[in-house]
């Protein structure tokens, strides 16, 4: 066997190159530290690159409120300095049922420059489209919106202009001291930071038991937009206020969750959040479902995919969707909490986002996870 090849030292070694380990990345980089990330596919497939795009910063509450509004900031930051496309649509959240309208006066009510309530009529107008029965909603304009499979591969396009070093194919094996050891090459790094989502069970075993990390599996589906709609903000359903501490946490979201389970018990569960947001090329991303478990069962039924399509065709008032790419992701979670930090030594940072959470927060907890580890 060849003796492993070696690399220059690094001040930090990051692995993963989905959202954590990049915002890792470009927060060092910006500090004036030598960066390389390593990845082991191809190229960019995991949570990054198969979500909504949705940087849902006003829906958010406690620390994963903190961290999204640095996020925010940062996306725009990187908007402006690398031309990313980051879209500034808000969120439209749709009310069908007066429950559902409470949760979002109540939400108004405490903040007040965080959402604008709106009429039925207005919904319409700002949707792109009339979602028969709504009863009213709210648009959230301060969130964002990125296209998921464009902007991962243009920011590590970017943090290449800035030199780091990105490189696919390297499977990471063992972190040891004073470096990262793939199959076939050693790259010795002051510090590590490792950042592989749900795969943190691999590489850290015992910090993921303690944890508690599961995967959660969602479904999504992408579908010619019904009647050729401009969709412009993001778009939240009553499902969406349970899943979202600003919503979830108020008083009145408790009505909404009796009503879910006496209407449409499937919603909860299949644990649906029926929500979606339009692509570039016009089509429509739809979702989601969310599937809880340490080894994802391999068996899907299309009895849930029929689930979603049903309840779009009736929020969109259409006989039939047309499906064009079918795709599932995976995300890591934990009932202990939305953010997995761990310092195994002085070295080496684990860093996960254990909720579904990571598009709209992750630029805010690596910048934490940094300053904790005592890298910024
Ligand atoms: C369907 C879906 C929809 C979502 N929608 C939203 C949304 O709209 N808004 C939002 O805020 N969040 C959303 N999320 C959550 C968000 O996508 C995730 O929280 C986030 O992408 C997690 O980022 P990550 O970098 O940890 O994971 P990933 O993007 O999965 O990246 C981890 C990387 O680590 C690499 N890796 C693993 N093991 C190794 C190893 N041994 N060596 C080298 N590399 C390794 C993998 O190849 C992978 O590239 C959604 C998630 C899913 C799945």
């Amino acid at each position: 066997m060849n003796s492993p090849s070696s690399s220059p030292r690094a001040d930090l070694v990051v692995v993963g190159a989905g959202i954590v380990g990049l915002a890792h990345a470009w927060h060092a980089v910006r500090a004036g530290l030598s960066v390389v990330v390593l990845d082991r596919d191809d190229r960019p497939v995991g949570a990054s690159v198969r979500n909504f795009g949705h940087i849902c910063t006003t829906a958010q509450a406690g620390v994963a409120l903190a961290f999204a509004e640095v996020a925010r900031e940062g996306w725009l930051r990187l908007a402006a300095e690398a031309g990313l496309g980051v879209r500034e649509t808000g969120t439209l959240v749709i009310a069908r049922t007066d429950a559902e309208m409470a949760v979002l006066d109540e939400f108004a009510a405490a903040r007040p420059d965080e959402a604008e309530l709106l009429t039925a009529a207005s919904v319409g107008a700002r949707g792109g489209w009339s979602a028969p029965g709504t009863v009213g909603g709210a648009l959230l304009p301060r969130d964002l919106r990125v296209d998921a499979p464009t902007v991962i591969p243009a920011l590590v396009a970017y943090l290449r202009t800035l030199g780091v070093q990105v490189r696919f194919g390297e499977n990471v094996v063992a972190i040891e001291d004073g470096g990262v050891r793939t199959a076939d090459s050693w790259f010795p790094a002051e510090r590590v930071a490792v950042c592989v989502g749900h795969d943190v069970d691999r590489l850290f075993p015992e910090i993921a038991a303690g944890a508690e990390v599961r995967r959660c599996r969602l479904r999504m589906i992408e579908i010619d937009a019904p009647r050729g709609a401009v969709i412009d903000p993001a778009v939240f359903t009553g499902s969406s206020l349970l899943r979202y501490g600003g919503f979830s946490e108020t008083r009145a979201a408790a009505a909404v969750r009796a009503e879910l389970a006496s209407d449409d018990p499937d919603v909860v569960s299949q644990v649906i959040n029926l929500m979606c947001t339009q692509r570039p090329n016009g089509r429509v991303v739809i979702g989601d479902t969310h599937h809880y478990e340490r080894t994802l069962d391999p068996f899907e039924d299309e009895d849930v995919d029929d689930m979603l399509i049903t309840r779009f065709r009736r929020l969109f008032d259409v006989d039939e969707l047309r499906v064009r790419r079918r795709w599932r992701g995976v995300y890591a979670a934990s009932v202990h909490g939305p953010y997995l930090f761990a310092r195994p030594n002085d070295a080496v940072l684990v860093a996960s986002v254990t909720s579904g959470i990571g598009m709209t927060t992750a630029l805010g907890f690596a910048r934490d996870a940094l300053e904790r580890h005592g890298i910024l």
